[in-house]
């Protein structure tokens, strides 16, 4: 009687009815158990159906998408300028969710993909422009450098290997991979040098941009789930890149010269053409045109694959003295933040900001070098501040222009 009644006592798992020796462990609630093997089970149901949701949620409803002016002002908060690239990507990452909308064969009009490729200094925000427009996306996106990228058979990463962090990023749903965007850093790199296809077979040159040819191409690639060739026993997963928008960035170093060549004007001296187009020849860039991408070595079929070519402008003074204030998290609000979590006010005399554009534009090092210098200038401080009971600190110009004295300037130059 008493056996009976423990038995009946024992707790059980209110799902699957077993008694508690009979499972591993058991989870109490409220009113009721659940064994391990049922809180698996659980689990995986709970992970399906969020799965299910999630590509229910990205099922995109094209009103409540940011607008491209909409995706613009959010660029604009991070990114001084670059008016014309900001125009083009927001466009092109609308049109992306529009292709992505489009019911499948409802009609003969296929909205067609616009990979872009934008061109512009080292330095000028495109890397900037990419990891900015990736916080307001509702697709996957991933950042890759293309100077990894060699053609197989030789040491480095296979072309496929672009899409591995695709896959990482949409946490291996492969479908939801099939939409996203990827930003291809260094595509000049791949350039092939000269105009002339070589004989030879160049390792980071032609061959690769046949193998990227056939991913902006929209095929099914087999991406190595773990990327690189470390895991040669992996098991490859087929991933469409019909629908993957491909974002492409580069420097293309001494590209102007190709582009002046063509408005036949000369970087050195011109007159001849003075009187033919005003060309404002400190900015050649705004005049790129597909055939420059050609005269600098990418192959005419990715150049094809690439119908959005736009430019970024080279940052002048202004620019460099807005990048340091103005975006939202801009490098002296950065610097203002780190003193206020020892409560310490920090403030800047304003003509500190332009002693600092000034050293960068003399050591030519750009908006990247604005942080070294600053980091320079406020060194000395951020050592001692923390043990001092001050509450607040004002940066002069001769207290920036000591500190940039006492700084060792080779090392700057090298950043
Ligand atoms: P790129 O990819 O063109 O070589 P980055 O986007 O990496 O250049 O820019 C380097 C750094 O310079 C950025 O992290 C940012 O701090 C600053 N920067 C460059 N251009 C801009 C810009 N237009 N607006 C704001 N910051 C910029």
């Amino acid at each position: 009687m008493e056996d009976k009644k423990t038995t009946r006592n024992k707790r059980r798992c209110s799902f699957c009815g077993r008694s508690e020796d009979e499972v591993g462990f058991l989870i109490t609630g409220v009113n009721g158990c659940i064994c391990d093997s049922c809180a698996e089970q659980a689990h995986e149901i709970v992970q399906e159906a969020v799965g299910q949701k999630r590509n229910a949620v990205k099922s995109l409803n094209l009103s409540e998408l940011p607008k491209p002016k909409d995706i613009k002002a959010f660029l604009d908060q991070y990114v001084i300028g670059q008016d014309d690239a900001k125009r083009y990507l927001s466009v092109a990452v609308y049109n992306h969710y529009k292709r992505l909308i489009q019911p499948e064969g409802a009609d003969d009009v296929e909205i067609e993909k616009s990979n872009i490729i934008m061109v512009g200094s080292t330095g000028t925000g495109k890397t900037l422009l990419a990891r900015t427009i990736a916080k307001m996306l509702h697709v996957p996106f991933t950042i890759v450098d293309a100077t990894v990228l060699t053609e197989a058979g030789y040491v480095g990463e296979d072309i496929e290997s672009i899409l591995t962090r695709l896959l990482q990023v949409a946490d291996y749903n492969v479908e939801e991979a099939e939409r996203g965007i990827v930003f291809i850093d260094e595509i000049d790199k791949i350039a092939r040098k000269g105009d002339n296809p070589s004989i030879t077979r160049d390792v980071s040159g032609e061959g690769v941009q046949q193998g990227l040819l056939k991913l902006l191409e929209g095929s099914v690639v087999n991406v190595p789930p773990q990327g690189g060739r470390k895991h040669p026993e992996q098991k490859m997963i087929p991933v469409n890149t019909k629908n993957i928008l491909f974002i492409c960035g580069g420097a293309f170093d001494g590209i102007e010269r190709k582009i002046a060549q063509r408005l036949n004007t000369n970087v050195v001296g011109y007159s001849a053409a003075k009187e033919a187009v005003k060309i404002d020849r400190n900015n050649l860039m705004q005049y790129i045109a597909p055939q420059d991408l050609k005269a600098f070595g990418l192959i005419p079929e990715i150049i094809g694959r690439l119908p959005v070519l736009t430019y970024l402008n080279p940052l002048d003074r202004t620019a460099l003295r807005n990048i340091l204030t103005e975006p939202k998290n801009s490098i002296i609000k950065q610097y203002i933040k780190l003193f206020a979590m020892d409560g310490v006010k920090l403030t800047f005399q304003s003509e500190v900001f332009d002693y600092i554009v000034d050293k960068s534009v003399e050591y030519k090092l750009g908006a990247r070098g604005l942080r070294s210098i600053v980091e320079t200038i406020m060194n000395d401080t951020m050592f001692e501040i923390p043990s001092q009971k001050v509450d607040e600190f004002v940066v002069t110009l001769d207290y920036a222009k000591e500190q940039m004295e006492k700084a060792n300037v080779s090392r700057l130059q090298m950043a």
